[in-house]
């Protein structure tokens, strides 16, 4: 035995009561205040898909607000023949760290709430830089966070909401972050009221990818 041996075991105590200290999280508590499942959505004339939507209020958004943006958006993805045949609404009160988007954090919270994709979350804001109003996480950019794939993070503040979701969504179901910036394309970067056209190319798309990865479904 040396001398230096209970300087070691400090050294050792202290290391493992800073690790302990770091990855002590707290648990994630969730509540899940109120579900509603919105049926009434605006239908396109010959349907060819059927998509079904998880929604998430994380920030007591109005229910109205959400209810009106989601009707906005069946209208724009009706253009592809999706219908979407039912939107779930949940009502989640989360810990203030949760409410934002924030990699590690929104990590957690869809880890928690464990739902089917693809799901659209109405949060605080955004923690992420740079910080968008509104964020879409495929499978190609989900690697290294695969709890996140196939969902949608919406910015409190964020304008056009309908259109933005629509956009968002559209990433998601082709799996493609590129943009097409000719006049009035919904995939234009900049949502705006008048940029709400999907053309017949990136329906094709939309609907072939979406169906691969498991969310879109055929309707005969
Ligand atoms: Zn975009």
């Amino acid at each position: 035995m040396t001398a230096r041996q209970p300087l070691l075991h400090l050294i050792a105590a202290v290391a493992a009561l800073l690790i302990t200290s770091v990855s002590a999280h707290e648990p994630l508590t969730l509540h899940i205040a109120h579900r509603a499942a919105i049926r009434d959505l605006p239908a396109p004339a010959a349907t060819t898909q059927s998509l079904e939507l998880r929604v998430v209020n994380l920030d007591q958004w109005p229910e109205a607000e959400i209810h009106a943006a989601l009707r906005s958006t069946a209208q724009i993805l009706g253009q592809c023949g999706i219908r979407v045949t039912r939107a779930d609404l949940l009502q989640v009160t989360a810990p203030e760290s949760h409410r934002h988007f924030d990699t590690p954090r929104s990590r957690e919270l869809a880890r928690e709430l464990a739902l089917p994709k693809p799901a659209v979350f109405f949060t605080a804001g955004t923690r992420q830089i740079p910080a968008f109003d509104a964020e879409a996480i495929g499978r190609g950019n989900s690697r290294t966070r695969p709890e996140l794939a196939d969902t949608v993070w919406i910015a409190k503040g964020a304008r056009d909401l309908g259109i933005v979701v629509a956009h968002e969504l559209a990433h998601v179901l082709m799996d493609s972050g590129e943009h097409d910036s000719s006049s009035g394309n919904l995939m234009s970067e900049s949502t705006t009221p008048q940029n709400t056209q999907l053309t017949a190319a990136q329906c094709e798309r939309l609907n072939a990818t979406g169906r691969r990865n498991g969310l879109l479904r055929g309707v005969d």
